[in-house]
């Protein structure tokens, strides 16, 4: 089962501080000069950080093991990496790069140097170029060490939290599309998802490093418009945690037209690789993985269809489910249950699942834990609702919030609407009650406005049925 402790549940962070920094980009003859921003963090925390988070990732990701596929990767990585500018290369730092076998066009790069590759990302790529580009745009954010940048900026924040806030980004499941879209894998990606300041500076970074490699920069601009075609009208995972700055291409081509490309390195190595992938088995979507345990255990494992059919209306038998041991509830008996670390899911059959390249709850609940930015119960509320909010602009409050009882104590219920993965208007619960820990407890419903009363009884008798056990 899954929220095995405590501990562990300050991933969902809800850091609202994620104002925009100013940066230094400015023009020096030849190439942008890209300078990192503030960071109060040493490059020993940025390799600390990244180290867990990577454990962690390894632990719960179908990781390729292929020699052939490793040694390609790493031999593109430390290209780049010996073409960075050494006033960034931190020594402290360990670059590693790892192919992962997920169909989701994703790539990520953690503080202190460990990369994850999607063979999504590989099978999408037209050139070894192409990859390179979001190669060098991941290793970009590494040296100029924007996640612990972010943390930086974000107020009252702890070292502690900060490993376990990046493995919660990284592992944790969608969230309705109101809350996933925009956001990489769930709400805890603050410190995966970056500013489009930082963007740019990785874009120049990245074109620059790539030059020095032997690689035509316009190849990462190439990939973004690759990437970007994937969408299908909704943005890919990659896009929304990297957002377009504006004139990505038109900017990464003026930057281009400054730099001086190396000698290209022998790239036959690409359609080697990607013939190599044809052998493997084939890739899981992070919608699989969610179900079949990754990121804790689910309960029985049960498939939960296909997004985009229809979803039956909610049983109207309920059976008994819990959460680790902090609490128990009543859910309809045809709703299965899907698990992450700090969070559960409760979902109807083709109401949770990968729908356009990202991995979206539709119909259902979830419950979980989130870190409390406050002992007030308001201003915790609100902290939440703004970490959604940044994950996704749609998202809107619609009403004031109201006292509700959840568990025989004081909480708050909060209205919200955004835009359902399958169009039309959406409408989203939330509920928070303040823990004795000091965390905070939410339980989220998330359905189409179309179907919102048929699935309101049942809402409401799940919440009813709450009952917590953190005393
Ligand atoms: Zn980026």
């Amino acid at each position: 089962m899954p929220m095995k402790t405590l501990s562990r549940a300050w991933f969902r962070s809800p850091i609202a501080a994620l104002a925009i920094a100013t940066v230094c980009v400015a023009t020096t003859g030849a190439q942008t000069r890209v300078t990192p921003p503030k960071n109060k963090y040493t490059p020993e925390q940025d390799v600390q950080i990244g180290r867990e988070a990577a454990a962690d990732v390894r632990r719960e990701y179908p990781i390729i093991d292929d020699p052939q596929i490793d040694r390609y990767l790493d031999l593109l990585g430390r290209r780049l990496v010996e073409a960075a500018p050494s006033e960034l290369k931190q020594p402290v730092f360990e670059y590693s790069f790892t192919p992962v076998n997920l169909k989701d066009i994703n790539a990520f790069a953690l503080p202190g140097g460990p990369m994850f590759v999607n063979r999504g990302m590989v099978d999408a790529a037209a050139t070894e170029g192409e990859v390179v580009g979001v190669m060098a745009h991941e290793l970009s954010h590494v040296l100029l060490r924007h996640g612990t940048a972010n943390a930086t900026k974000a107020e009252g924040f702890q070292l502690g939290a900060l490993a376990g806030a990046i493995a919660g980004a990284v592992i944790g499941g969608g969230w309705g599309q109101a809350i996933s879209q925009g956001s990489q894998f769930g709400l805890g990606t603050w410190l995966l998802k970056y500013s489009r300041e930082y963007e740019k500076q990785a874009d120049l970074l990245g074109a620059q490093i790539m030059a020095r490699a032997g690689y035509d920069p316009r190849d990462l601009a190439r990939m973004f418009e690759t990437i970007q075609k994937q969408g299908n009208g909704t943005p890919p995972q990659w896009l929304s945690s990297h957002p377009n700055p504006g004139n990505r291409s038109q900017y990464i081509a003026d930057e281009a037209n400054r730099l001086r490309v190396g000698a290209h390195p022998d790239d036959s190595g690409f359609a080697r690789v990607k013939q190599r992938f044809t052998t493997l088995p084939p890739a899981k979507s992070m919608a699989d993985l969610a179900r079949s345990g990754g990121g804790g255990r689910t309960e029985g494992s049960a498939p939960t269809g296909t997004v985009g059919r229809d979803v039956p209306a909610p049983s109207s038998r309920y059976r008994e489910a819990r959460g680790g041991r902090l609490f128990q509830v009543r859910v309809p008996a045809n709703w299965t249950a899907v698990s992450e670390n700090n969070a559960v899911k409760f979902v109807p059959e083709n109401g949770y699942g990968e729908w356009q390249g990202q991995t979206v709850l539709t119909h259902g609940v979830e419950l979980g834990v989130a870190r409390a930015s406050s002992r007030d119960l308001g201003a915790a509320t609100e902290t939440l609702v703004e970490a959604f909010r940044q994950g996704n602009p749609e998202m809107r409050v619609t009403g004031e919030p109201v006292a509700v009882r959840l568990s025989n104590r004081p909480g708050l219920g909060t209205p919200l609407a955004g835009r359902s993965a399958l169009g039309g208007a959406e409408r989203i619960g939330l509920y928070t009650v303040l823990l004795a820990d000091g965390n905070l407890f939410y339980y989220v419903t998330v359905v189409p406005e179309a179907q919102a009363r048929t699935y309101e009884p049942a809402f409401t008798r799940v919440l009813q049925s709450i009952r917590l056990s953190d005393r």
